[in-house]
């Protein structure tokens, strides 16, 4: 934003008559007063970090769409060795807390805090290294199961390699594959299925040994029971991280220490999956339609809110 209001500026005072052109200049100004001031780094890189992460009252809007706030007072806790769980339906902003948290932008009111420090006082190349984001449709290389392990950082060892293939569950079935893991994990090979990319993407994020692992619907693609066992193993961990796990399917969160239920930007209820039950809301009677009705023959059933 600061490269984009210098290039106004420059613009604005070399080009008086492009100014008059485009319609005056106040509307420019208008424009680039609003972009969100993203304050510059900051300058802590602390050696340890337990990973407790804070939401208070966060209210946020995207530049492009100031008129639609997206996220309206949320409040959220990550807690070292518990995964807290956010669901809600498409749209409900799930997917933007986790922007935030990478520090990709600055909420306008409320602040995220790190181990009890605002998040943008830390150094951005730290929050990079501490915080593992892993997406729906994650991205492997044509190259071996591997290297694209390993390529979440260089320097790992073998051992260290094969520790994050068991955390993500995945170790047996590399070992299994016809070249073990120097099998190509491209495309072209074929041979690895959606769900087996998925837990080499993960394997990929805990080889940096994040502090804090962000699953943004991450496990779609795995039945509920390797879902489980990934979330058991990432627990498991001497020094477990917090999670974040994010997902649409109700029976991917159910083991979750505590769930927190989002619509339109705003914490409907939240609980764990036994206090959500006995709270006999939102949750609940999403709960009931899957064990009941005809969904109940589709484990795979979405969780819509609307
Ligand atoms: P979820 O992950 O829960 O499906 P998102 O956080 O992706 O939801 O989106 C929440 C809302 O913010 C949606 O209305 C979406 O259209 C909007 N949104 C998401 N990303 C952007 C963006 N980069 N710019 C503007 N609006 C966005
Ligand atoms: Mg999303």
């Amino acid at each position: 934003e600061l490269q984009f209001s210098s290039a106004v500026e420059a613009v604005m005072s070399y080009y008086p008559s492009v100014m008059r052109a485009i319609g005056g200049s106040e509307k420019i100004f208008e424009y680039v007063d609003r972009q969100p001031q993203v304050p510059p780094e900051g300058t802590l890189a602390p050696q340890n970090l337990e990973g407790h992460v804070e939401f208070k009252n966060v209210t946020f809007t995207y530049p492009t769409r100031e008129d639609t706030p997206v996220l309206k007072g949320l409040s959220l806790e990550l807690r070292p060795g518990q995964i807290t769980a956010l669901v809600g339906a498409s749209g409900a902003g799930k997917s933007t807390c986790v922007s935030l948290l990478e520090r990709f932008y600055l909420p306008q009111e409320g602040e995220i805090l790190l181990d009890g420090q605002p998040l943008h006082s830390y150094k951005n190349q730290y929050l990079h290294d501490k915080i593992s984001v892993v997406s729906q449709e994650p991205v492997l290389f044509a190259r071996s199961v591997k290297e694209n392990i390993k390529y979440g950082r260089d320097d790992a060892t073998d051992e260290e390699m094969y520790r994050a293939a068991e955390l993500a569950n995945a170790h047996k079935f590399i070992s299994d594959l016809p070249n073990g893991y120097d099998t190509d994990a491209g495309e072209k090979g074929g041979q690895v299925s959606g769900g087996q990319k998925q837990r080499i993407a993960i394997a990929r994020a805990l080889i940096r040994k994040p502090r804090i692992l962000v699953l943004d619907d991450a496990t779609s693609n795995l039945d509920t029971e390797s879902e489980h066992l990934v979330h058991q193993a990432l627990l498991k961990d001497s020094n477990p991280c917090s999670v974040l796990l994010i997902a649409h399917k109700l029976s991917t969160v159910e083991k979750a220490n505590h769930i927190v239920v989002l619509e339109e930007g705003k914490v409907l209820e939240e609980g764990s999956h036994v206090e959500l039950l006995e709270k006999g809301g939102t949750y609940a009677d999403l709960v009931n339609k899957q064990n009941t009705g005809f969904q109940r023959s589709n484990p795979m059933t979405l969780l819509n809110l609307h």
